[in-house]
C-alpha cells in the first residue's frame, strides 16, 4: 500500500499541479491517515497553556506537555514563556520560564540539548543530570532519551518538530528535535534505532506524536529541487508547498511504528504566532518547548 501512496504521488509531481492529482492525493491521505486518533487538547494550567495528547495519557507516571509561549516572563520579540538561552533573552527570565515548565509537570529536572539538525543521540541514564532548567546546554545533539524517572527531555522550537516516543513496555522516553532536514537526515528511524539498542524497543509498541510545528499551509519551498531531496518531493501538496507532517508520519510507519499510534497535532506554528514561536514568520523570535518525562514514585 505505502508504494501505490508514493509512487501515485510523485506521479501528481511530475504530471504538474492538477486539482485532480490533489484529490487523489487527498484521497490517500484519508486512507493513511483514518487510524488517527483525535489530536492534541489545549489546557490551561498555572497561568501556562499546554497541549497534550490523549494518545499517552493511558502510561501511568508518564507527563507531557508542549507548552504555548503563552504565560512566559520574557518580553519584547520574545514575548511569553521563552525557553531558548541562545536567542538574546535574559537569562534570568529563560531560568524562570524553565522553572515554571518543570514545576507544572512537578519533574525535579528539565534537560535539554544544544540543537544542531543533526542526528546525535543523549541518553540520560545515571543520575538526574545534565540539570539544564537554569544554566544554557552544554551537550550538542537532537536526540534525548532516558528511561530513568524525574528528568524532563525537553525540545526547544520555533517551527521544527519535537518528535515525541514512549515505549510503555519498557516505560522508555525519547524526545526528537526534527526539522526538514531532519527527515532529510533521517532523525527518526535514528531516535528509534537508539530506544532498540538502549531498552529492547519494539517499534510496534512506540507511541508517538508530533507536535505543532510549520504546517503544509506555510511550509513554502521555491527551490525545492534544490533545497529538498527527491525523496521529499512526493510531500508537495500545491506548488512549491510541502506537508512535513505527512514525512515524519510515514518515516515514523517505515521504521515500525504502527499507524493507529501516531498523533499529529496538525497545527501550523507560522499560522499561530498567537501561540507559538515561527521563526519563519517573526525571524526574531523565541523558543517553546515539548517535554516528556517520568513521575518519581
Ligand atoms: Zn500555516
Amino acid at each position: 500500500m505505502e508504494r501505490k501512496y508514493k509512487n501515485a504521488a510523485k506521479e501528481f509531481i511530475w504530471q504538474g499541479d492538477k486539482p485532480q492529482s490533489i484529490d487523489n492525493r487527498a484521497a490517500m491521505r484519508e486512507d493513511i491517515n483514518k487510524m488517527d486518533y483525535s489530536s492534541s487538547i489545549r489546557q490551561e494550567k498555572e497561568n501556562l497553556t499546554l497541549y497534550q495528547f490523549p494518545l499517552f495519557q493511558s502510561v501511568p507516571g508518564l507527563v507531557h506537555g508542549v507548552f504555548t509561549r503563552l504565560g512566559g516572563e520574557s518580553g519584547g520579540a520574545l514575548q511569553g514563556l521563552n525557553l531558548s538561552f541562545s536567542v538574546g533573552d535574559q537569562a534570568g527570565r529563560v531560568a524562570g520560564n524553565r522553572k515554571r515548565v518543570r514545576d507544572l509537570l512537578n519533574l525535579p529536572s528539565l534537560t535539554s540539548l544544544r540543537q544542531v539538525h543533526g542526528t546525535e543521540a543523549v541518553i540520560i541514564s545515571n543520575g538526574r543530570g545534565p540539570d539544564t532548567t537554569e544554566t544554557p546546554e552544554t551537550e550538542t545533539g537532537d536526540i534525548l532519551l532516558t528511561d530513568r524517572p524525574g528528568i524532563g527531555l525537553m525540545i526547544k522550537q520555533a517551527d521544527c518538530q519535537a518528535v515525541m516516543l514512549v515505549d510503555p513496555r519498557h516505560k522508555a522516553l525519547a524526545n526528537i528535535h526534527c526539522g526538514w532536514r531532519g527527515n532529510v537526515r533521517g532523525v527518526i528511524s535514528e531516535g528509534i534505532k537508539h530506544l532498540r539498542a538502549a531498552y529492547g524497543t519494539d517499534p510496534a509498541d512506540l507511541l508517538a506524536a508530533v507536535g505543532p510545528s510549520l504546517g503544509p499551509c506555510c511550509a513554502e519551498f521555491i527551490h525545492y529541487r534544490e533545497e529538498l531531496p527527491e525523496e521529499a518531493w512526493q510531500y508537495q501538496v500545491r506548488p512549491f508547498y510541502f506537508d512535513f507532517w505527512q514525512w515524519s508520519r510515514e518515516q515514523l510507519v517505515a521504521a515500525g511504528v504502527r499507524n493507529e499510534n501516531i498523533a499529529v497535532a496538525g497545527i501550523c506554528t507560522s499560522c499561530r504566532t498567537d501561540e507559538f514561536y515561527s521563526y519563519r514568520k517573526e525571524k526574531m523570535t523565541g523558543r517553546f518547548g515539548s517535554v516528556i518525562g517520568l513521575l518519581e514514585i
